[in-house]
């Protein structure tokens, strides 16, 4: 029989959660060895699969992360920042792959990631579908072929449940063009126009946020000329793609040099 690759996934009931257990459970090459959720949420003591409205599965959701990932290969963590940086300690501790699909990470986050690396294997990505991380090699390319006469802004919109602003995805976007434009996004970066904002300032990344419904995601990068604007767009219809992509993520990481990593590297597409 063909050893598969024990995963936890943290916040279990979550949008991105449970879609995560249905690719889990409909791979051949995983397996599901904990489920995690915080303390005192509904799910914690229960069988997962009834949970989830279908039969018993023997495994119950638990607050004791450190018990699944003793026991996983890897770790699945699509949840919160302050949560996610408790689960890279953890992670770390049991040498468990932790692929984080968490956004709204601040940079002394993603810098508190750092000593959890030095022991295993981190893959982080804001966006972890294949169309998206070929975008940002578009944009990285759009952005070196055009000069400032482009004003570049990206355009993101998902669903109204989404409590970060601008998306994951749309940073990496924007860190995509800053790149092929050989600048810092933080020097370049605006964000949350209103009122009287004055004129654009060239050579500006400009970032808008959309919200409403059940729109699972979509980006727009758009290099507006005098005379001519460049579109491209990325459109996310299910979230499966991000579930898959953090899957081959984990199966990736195995035995693997510890460090940072992201899903260019995972994909091959990083130049
Ligand atoms: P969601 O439906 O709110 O799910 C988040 C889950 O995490 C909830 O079940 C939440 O529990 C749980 N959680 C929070 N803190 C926890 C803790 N300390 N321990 C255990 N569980 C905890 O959100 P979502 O739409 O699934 O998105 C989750 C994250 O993934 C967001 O940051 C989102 O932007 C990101 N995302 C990334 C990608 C990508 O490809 N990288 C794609 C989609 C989404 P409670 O309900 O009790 O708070």
């Amino acid at each position: 029989m063909t050893q598969t690759t024990g995963v936890t996934i943290t916040g279990a009931s979550g949008r991105m959660g449970q879609m995560l257990i249905a690719q889990v459970n409909a791979s051949g090459k995983h397996h599901l060895a904990g489920a995690v959720e915080r303390s005192g949420h509904p799910w914690v003591g229960l069988d997962l699969g009834e949970v989830m409205g279908g039969a018993s599965t023997g495994l119950m959701v638990t607050d004791d992360p450190l018990e699944a990932i003793a026991n996983s290969q890897a770790i699945i963590d699509f949840t919160a920042p302050a949560a996610t940086l408790e689960f890279a300690a953890l992670a770390a501790q049991a040498r468990a792959v932790h692929v984080i699909g968490t956004t709204g990470m601040s940079d002394d986050e993603i810098a508190a990631l750092e000593p959890a690396s030095r022991h295993a294997v981190i893959v982080r990505a804001g966006n972890m579908s294949l169309g998206v991380n070929l975008l940002t090699q578009l944009t990285k390319r759009v952005a070196a072929a055009l000069d400032e006469d482009y004003d570049i802004e990206v355009i993101e919109a998902h669903h109204n449940q989404k409590v970060d602003a601008p998306s994951g995805t749309a940073l990496m976007l924007g860190e995509a063009a800053a790149e092929g434009r050989g600048v810092a996004l933080n020097d370049v970066a605006d964000r949350g126009r209103d009122g009287i904002t004055g004129a654009r300032k060239r050579g500006d990344i400009g970032f808008t946020a959309i919200r409403g419904g059940d729109i699972v995601g979509e980006h727009d990068v758009m290099f507006a000329a005098a005379g001519e604007r460049i579109i491209l767009r990325h459109i996310a219809s299910d979230r499966s793609v991000f579930a898959r992509g953090a899957l081959k993520a984990a199966l990736w990481g195995q035995g693997r040099a510890p460090g940072q990593y992201d899903m260019l590297d995972v994909l091959g597409l990083n130049d």
